[in-house]
């Protein structure tokens, strides 16, 4: 049996007089993939920045790793990894100074190189972060969540803007990421990446869950329900004719 790492429990959160998050409660189990999927203004980063104990919450209860959101903020903030945007990086400083900046915030000692290793930039490390193509950044931006150990990583929209080789490469991070035992929590708004990513998704609308479960079992309800696809469905899609003629290969590296 697989056991909740994240429980969320009737969390509400207003702005003002606007109510962003209206009520919503899930679970995350234990070395799952979790999707937060949603249209724009739903509420996905807001769910998202207070699991992370970035905001607060107007009411409601999140328990992370069995230790209440109210009462332990410090000792959850040791256990979770958080993706900055990428924007946050100071753009003069090489690989390993940012990591020696970020190590010493988390007050932890590292291995540059052998975080580097890990998401495939140690040819980089003294490389300036500006000098970076867009997936490196990514993936720069993924290790630093690495670099306290953290059972549970939060990951919002990590592939946007990047070209199809990257976002499948950043997909195998993620992977990776998760094979060693880490839980993760991601946003994205690439339907295809959601299916064949994520363990299991919520669909939030408007400040509610309004589903989840598996991305299979939420396409098979789909078509029980008797949906059908306007034209004729073909085995291939031009994102495949893209990567068959351009390869698997990482650009710009
Ligand atoms: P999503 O990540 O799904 O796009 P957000 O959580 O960013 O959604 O935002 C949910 C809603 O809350 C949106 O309508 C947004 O405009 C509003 N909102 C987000 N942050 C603030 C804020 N700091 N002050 C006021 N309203 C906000």
């Amino acid at each position: 049996m697989k056991v909740p790492v994240i429980s969320v429990n009737n969390l509400h959160k207003k702005y003002g007089n606007f109510e962003a998050v209206r009520g919503i409660s899930f679970d995350v189990l234990e070395g799952e993939i979790f999707g937060l999927l949603g249209p724009n203004g739903a509420g996905k980063s807001t769910t998202l920045e207070i699991m992370e104990t970035l905001r607060t919450k107007t009411s409601g209860e999140v328990t992370i790793k069995g230790m209440n959101l109210d009462q332990h903020p410090n000792e959850i903030k040791k256990i979770i990894g958080v993706q900055l945007q990428t924007s946050g990086f100071y753009p003069n400083l090489n690989l390993t100074e940012l990591i020696e900046l970020f190590a010493g915030l988390y007050n932890r000692e590292v291995d540059p190189m052998a975080l580097l290793d890990k998401v495939n930039l140690r040819d980089k490390s003294k490389a300036k972060f500006k000098e970076l193509s867009g997936g490196q950044k990514q993936r720069f931006s993924i290790a630093t969540t690495l670099i306290n150990q953290p059972q549970i990583i939060f990951l919002d929209e990590p592939t946007t803007g990047l070209d199809p080789q990257a976002r499948r490469n950043l997909w195998e991070l993620i992977r990776d990421i998760r094979q060693q035992g880490t839980t993760i929590i991601i946003t994205t708004h690439y339907m295809d990446e959601a299916e064949v990513l994520c363990d299991r998704v919520a669909i939030i609308d408007q400040g509610k869950i309004i589903a989840l479960d598996q991305p299979g079992n939420l396409i098979d309800k789909l078509l029980a329900a008797g949906f059908e696809k306007a034209g004729e469905a073909k085995k291939a899609n031009l994102e495949d004719v893209f990567i068959q003629m351009t390869g698997h290969h990482l650009r710009e590296e």
